[in-house]
């Protein structure tokens, strides 16, 4: 789960960990009466999406008088914001966080991610903040100090000195920087963090180590532990489809594709899609249904699957393990009866019923395609997607 740079400021500060604090604002006026709230001669705007690079897109700026920065928050709020990590249509904001103004010495990179390799969260410093560091591991893998943290000791403050002296830090400033370290890895451990990135890492023109910026994804799965947190989630920045899935608890990712896919079991799921591109097509979507979906959600995930323009043809892929595959014959039938379905279907079910569930397929009068095995379903629809084109 993603939060806003608002959000995770908000969280960093519960743990001690400085940042450059600011006011949200919805309306340019609030953003004026922000900027004199903070009370300086110089702030900036910074549009609030889930996607970083926000600064090359042009969704930061810096502003030295209240009437600057409603202009700017005139032009930011409501404008399709593109970096290069929102999809080409952008992202509209919809909210500004106006923040205190830093003149800056130095931009440092400090991040937090797990590694899969080790199965520990690592932390990652490097002096040359900034900067994607994406780009510096390809380029320039000894500017980066990665420190793999115990999850149950937290980050050492050994460790956290050895990455201060590897920032080149001044005592002074390892002295602020050690407690900074800290209190990061101690919120990425104890609130079930993905990543928590602070990029830049800023010292001040006055000595202060501040976080610039915060990206903080959490655990979704963990979120239930979490219930503050939880209500951070900013459904308007999802894909509809996906919250929309949610709520029924289906297992719903959008890909770009055109064969929409449901299938019950990730590994399936996975396996299904695979299959799809050996087959030459390409899927729509991920989707796990679950082990004991209903007829109302097997109609509900026909309906967000039909609901992607991109969408020409649905494979479903069905193990009937602990669920019949007669009921969920007649779950697909149902579906297939109230929805609008305008693209060719083909079903391969397999387990227990399977023979009653084919039947009701064959005789449902409906315009489905049954197939014995996923090899042959996959290759079915894929040929029915072309032969459309
Ligand atoms: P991102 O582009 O989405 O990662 O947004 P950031 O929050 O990282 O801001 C981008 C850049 O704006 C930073 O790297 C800084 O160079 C600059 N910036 C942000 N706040 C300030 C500030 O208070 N003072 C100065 N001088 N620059 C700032
Ligand atoms: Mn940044």
């Amino acid at each position: 789960m993603k939060v806003h740079e608002y959000q995770g400021k908000e969280v960093l500060e519960r743990y001690g960990v400085r940042t450059q604090r600011g006011i949200v604002a919805e309306t340019p006026q609030q953003a004026g009466e922000a900027f004199a709230q903070l009370g300086g001669d110089l702030a900036v705007v910074k549009a609030q999406i889930h996607a970083g690079g926000r600064g090359k897109g042009g969704g930061v700026k810096l502003v030295k008088s209240r009437q600057e920065a409603e202009e700017v928050a005139d032009q930011m709020l409501g404008m399709m914001l593109k970096t290069h990590q929102t999809g080409p249509e952008g992202q509209l904001v919809r909210k500004v966080f106006v923040c205190e103004g830093l003149d800056l010495a130095q931009e440092l990179y400090v991040g937090i991610a797990l590694d899969r390799h080790l199965g520990q969260p690592m932390l990652m410093v490097s002096a040359e903040g900034g900067v994607e560091i994406e780009t510096i591991a390809a380029e320039r893998p000894e500017a980066i100090l990665k420190l793999p943290i115990n999850p149950l000791r937290g980050l050492e403050p050994y460790q956290a000195r050895r990455a201060a002296f590897f920032l080149g830090l001044s005592p002074a400033l390892v002295k602020k920087a050690v407690p900074f370290l800290v209190g990061l890895a101690k919120a990425y451990l104890e609130l079930d963090c993905e990543i928590a990135e602070i990029n830049p890492l800023v010292i001040t023109e006055q000595g202060e180590v501040v976080a610039l910026d915060a990206k903080i994804n959490f655990d979704s799965n963990a979120m239930y532990r979490h219930p503050d947190v939880a209500e951070m989630r900013d459904e308007s920045e999802e894909d509809g489809k996906e919250v929309e899935a949610s709520r029924f608890g289906l297992n719903y990712i959008s890909l770009d594709g055109s064969i929409g896919c449901m299938v019950n079991g990730a590994g399936l799921a996975m396996a299904t899609m695979d299959t799809i591109n050996l087959h030459g097509g390409a899927p729509a979507n991920f989707l796990d249904v679950g082990g004991g979906a209903t007829e109302e959600a097997i109609t509900e995930a026909f309906r967000i699957i039909l609901s992607d323009p991109n969408v020409q043809g649905i494979l479903v892929n069905i193990f009937g393990g602990i669920m019949k595959c007669d009921v969920i014959a007649r779950g697909v039938i149902g579906a297939a009866k109230t929805v609008d379905l305008h693209v060719p279907l083909v079903v391969r079910l397999e387990g227990t019923n399977v023979e009653e569930g084919r039947r009701l397929l064959a005789k449902s009068g409906l315009d489905i395609t049954s197939a014995s095995s996923l090899d042959e379903g996959a290759k079915l629809i894929c040929q029915a997607v072309q032969s459309a084109n």
